[in-house]
């Protein structure tokens, strides 16, 4: 239900403001806002120390009216169905944002990757995919990284596909290592288009990204990439947090130095560049752009008031509270919703998938050229629809989301 708390709520509450505006039919509404398919499974894993433990996975495919579903896999302490529900809806949005042949889906396993040695991960992530098999392909559901999954993970899911139906089959996944049939750019995709989208914004508010000031919440694969990208068209990143801590320094932090320091330790709590700041000292500095790059909710009404940035560029999914949402536009402060924000990710994935199944793959300056260009398009696309309706760039993006997947839902017709 809408605005029950769950996160899928949350999605459901931003669904609804741009349906009403669009008076979508009912029975529309009802096939929009109903998940089409819920897997929960069981994975059994015998552990380093002889143990046997069980975890538990979920796989969402929430539509599949514009192409095969699509969507990363997680593994954290605290997934749960609400939450892959909600990421699998956003997917769905994001791949009609983005304008790309794709339906949403999510997967999610619940633990903690950070006390599994790399053989219990590798047997966790192979039992994962077996359990699912049937409901995956690269016509069916492709899945690719999220939080806590990278190239590797996404290797085993293809291995352990390919010995499944008997032939190597690069496009079930994405986000593989670029030997095994990944895309260049891929890994950078996301933070890639998180810097063209805050571009685009600065330029459309007349604010001078040269020597503005950034924060960064998260700086794994979307946080590190959209600092460093940011950095280097002359913005100054003067402070990042992660889920241990958080540094700060006015004069501008060196991201190459903190990337390498991350690796290492794993963290960049610590960093010597900075002086140490907490997540909720972050979110109230007085920065131009604010970019929330790691899990959902973390922008609340209790400290959306707090915020000071002129711009909010969603790189984590979710990242912003329906109601916390409202204070900040009501306050003139700029969003790129999610959904727009790091579809980046999911674009260069679907090149990757299209250079799969061709078989012949794109040099890194052509994947990043095709991506700027869906990026802009996206950017623009929803900025019209803002001005047009007088509404929101999350309500607008809706909008456009939901014209393209209604669209499509009615010329489909209805198979009983
Ligand atoms: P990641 O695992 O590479 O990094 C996550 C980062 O968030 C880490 O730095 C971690 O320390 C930090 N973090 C975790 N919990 C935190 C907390 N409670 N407080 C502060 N920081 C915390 O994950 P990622 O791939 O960079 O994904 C980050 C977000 O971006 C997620 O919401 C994900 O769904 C979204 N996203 C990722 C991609 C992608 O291509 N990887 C694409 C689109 C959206």
């Amino acid at each position: 239900m809408a605005g029950d708390g769950t996160i899928f709520g949350a999605m459901l509450q931003e669904f609804d403001e741009a349906a009403r505006i669009l008076n979508l039919e009912p029975g529309i509404w009802k096939i929009l806002t109903s998940p089409r398919r819920q897997i929960i499974v069981s994975c059994p894993v015998q552990m380093d120390s002889g143990e046997i433990e069980v975890f538990t996975g979920y796989r969402v495919q929430y539509n599949i009216a514009l192409g095969p579903a699509k969507g990363g896999i997680r593994y954290h302490p605290d997934v749960s169905l609400d939450e892959i529900r909600a990421l699998a809806a956003w997917m769905t949005w994001k791949c009609a944002v983005a304008q790309i042949p794709f339906g949403g889906a999510k997967g999610g396993v619940v633990c903690d990757p950070t006390s599994l040695s790399r053989r219990e991960l590798e047997a966790l992530t192979r039992r994962y995919v077996a359990e699912i098999i049937d409901a995956i392909g690269p016509e069916k559901d492709i899945p690719a990284p999220d939080v806590n999954t990278n190239d590797q993970i996404m290797a085993w899911v293809m291995d352990t596909y390919s010995m499944h139906v008997g032939q190597t089959t690069t496009g079930v996944v994405t986000g593989k290592p670029v030997e095994l049939g990944g895309s260049k750019g891929r890994r950078e995709a996301t933070g890639r288009g998180v810097m063209i989208v805050t571009l685009e914004a600065a330029r459309h508010l007349g604010i001078e990204v040269n020597g503005a000031t950034v924060a960064v919440q998260g700086f794994g694969n979307v946080g590190s990439v959209s600092a460093d990208l940011l950095a280097e068209a002359g913005a100054k990143i003067v402070a990042v947090a992660d889920h241990k801590g958080g540094v700060f320094n006015p004069r501008g932090l060196d991201v190459a130095k903190m990337i390498a320091y991350a690796r290492d330790c794993r963290t960049v709590d610590g960093f010597p560049g900075g002086e140490p700041l907490t997540n909720e000292e972050l979110f109230r500095l007085d920065v131009d752009i604010l970019i929330p790059a790691a899990l959902e909710n973390q922008i609340t009404l209790e400290n959306a008031c707090d915020i000071r940035a002129k711009i909010i560029t969603e790189g984590a999914n979710g990242p912003t509270t329906p109601d916390a949402h409202k204070q900040l536009h009501e306050r003139g402060i700029f969003v790129i919703p999610d959904i727009l924000a790091n579809c980046g990710g999911v674009t260069a994935s679907y090149f990757e998938w299209v250079q799969d199944r061709h078989g012949y793959f794109w040099e890194e300056r052509e994947v990043n050229e095709r991506l700027e260009a869906k990026m802009r398009q996206a950017f623009d696309a929803v900025l019209q629809t803002g001005l047009t309706y007088a509404v929101d760039m999350r309500t607008a993006a809706y909008i456009c989301a939901i014209n393209r997947v209604a669209t499509v839902t009615k010329m489909r017709g209805m198979y009983a």
